[in-house]
């Protein structure tokens, strides 16, 4: 078996330089010593490409309604049990307030999935509105249009966060209903980058019946789309779900295991890339966001969702920081990046470095394999 100081020495010379099975193995890793030689390979690249410093977003919760059904998540059109609700522009203009006022000069506006004329013209309000603070704002909305893209594009909407979920279709396939399409999510991965946006894409983790090697390939995937931010975590069970009865070999430790390793093989194998450390990372183990930073991530996402909203907003069981507002997040999330070295890079948009890369290289298409 390859050692995982060659695996890393190799990684180490260029971007791109490991095969499916070498990512494989880093993935699956159990053995605590061979876990640090890769985290540490991939945090020192991590410094390299983006310092000591950890690029911060707001997150923004704008609403539980959502036309799909996926068989995971906690907000799914199917369940009856929470109340739906969605801000309003005012409500989303003081959040967005709320975040500049902290320093983090970005934001995420992310919510259920809806395609409408009225939903597609709140946004571009929020986004107009919110245009004089002058943040980096990233959308999460889920499948819309290319028109649709452009308009927010034009609204003020620079990069847009949308998860392949898992790069298999046939793994896809189990994770959703029928009428759900992994071509059309590919395909809005290709109309983002067209629209010339920052483009991110992730996947979950420990999902039932997924392999080291589905994972090594969602890696493959994200470089073959030469994607410029990585928004990915471990799957955690809702109680009100499908999936949540289908038998699950992952424990807890598992799931964060993964999630870790997913983050140190993604950095070896990019380089480059914002990779997140989600927030699922922190409802498995109190540091778990930290641990994704020193695994080789280099962004984090605090809520900044008014506290009232946040129980409605459940995507999994234990979500963390229900009841923390943006200021206790604030002062936490700085405490416990200081314990390990790292600050906030207060005032900076965090932008991709491999996005300005690739612009510099072949403008607005990229390298075009998209
Ligand atoms: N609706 C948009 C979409 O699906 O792209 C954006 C919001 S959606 C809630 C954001 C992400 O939450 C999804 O891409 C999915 O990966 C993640 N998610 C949903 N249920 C989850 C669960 N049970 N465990 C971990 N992540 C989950
Ligand atoms: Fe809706 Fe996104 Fe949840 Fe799927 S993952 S049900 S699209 S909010």
């Amino acid at each position: 078996m390859t050692s995982v100081a060659d695996i890393v020495a190799r990684a180490r010379e260029r971007p791109r330089n490991l095969s499916v099975d070498d990512l494989a193995r880093l993935v699956a890793l159990e053995d605590p010593d061979e876990q640090r030689v890769a985290r540490a390979a991939a945090y020192a690249l991590k410094c390299r490409v983006a310092g000591k410093l950890v690029s911060v977003r707001g997150l923004v919760e704008l609403g539980n309604i959502c036309s799909k059904d996926c068989l995971y998540c906690g907000i799914r059109r199917s369940n009856a049990n929470l109340a739906r609700y969605r801000l309003s522009v005012d409500d989303v203009l003081r959040m967005a307030e709320i975040d500049a006022a902290a320093g983090y000069a970005s934001i995420v506006l992310q919510g259920g999935e809806v395609e409408s004329e009225a939903n597609t013209a709140f946004i571009e309000e929020c986004l107009r509105g919110m245009a004089h603070l002058d943040l980096g704002v990233t959308l999460s909305l889920g499948e819309q249009t290319e028109a649709v893209y452009r308009r927010w594009k034009a609204a003020g909407a620079s990069r847009y966060l949308l998860r392949i979920e898992t790069s298999s279709p046939g793994l896809y396939a189990r994770l959703h209903p029928a009428d759900h399409s992994w071509t059309r999510r590919a395909d809005c991965l290709a109309a983002l980058r067209r629209c010339g946006y920052q483009v991110g894409t992730g996947v979950m983790s420990a999902l039932p019946g997924q392999t080291p090697e589905d994972l090594a390939r969602d890696i493959v995937f994200f470089g073959d789309r030469d994607v410029d931010m990585i928004g990915m975590g471990p799957y955690i069970p809702h109680p009100d779900t499908p999936l949540a009865s289908v038998p699950n070999p992952w424990t807890d430790a598992d799931r964060l295991r993964i999630g870790l390793n997913m983050i140190a093989a993604t950095r070896l194998y990019l380089h480059d890339v914002n990779i997140a450390s989600t927030t699922a990372l922190q409802a498995l183990a109190p540091d778990g966001r930290e641990q994704g930073i020193l695994a080789g991530a280099n962004v984090m996402m605090p809520n900044v969702t008014d506290v009232a909203y946040r129980r409605q907003y459940q995507l999994y069981a234990g979500k963390p920081c229900l009841d923390e507002n943006a200021d206790q997040c604030r002062t936490a999330l700085e405490r416990s990046l200081a314990a390990i070295g790292e600050r906030i890079n207060y005032g900076a948009r965090g932008d991709s470095a491999h996005f300005h890369a690739r612009i510099a290289a072949g403008g607005l298409a990229g390298s075009g394999r998209m």
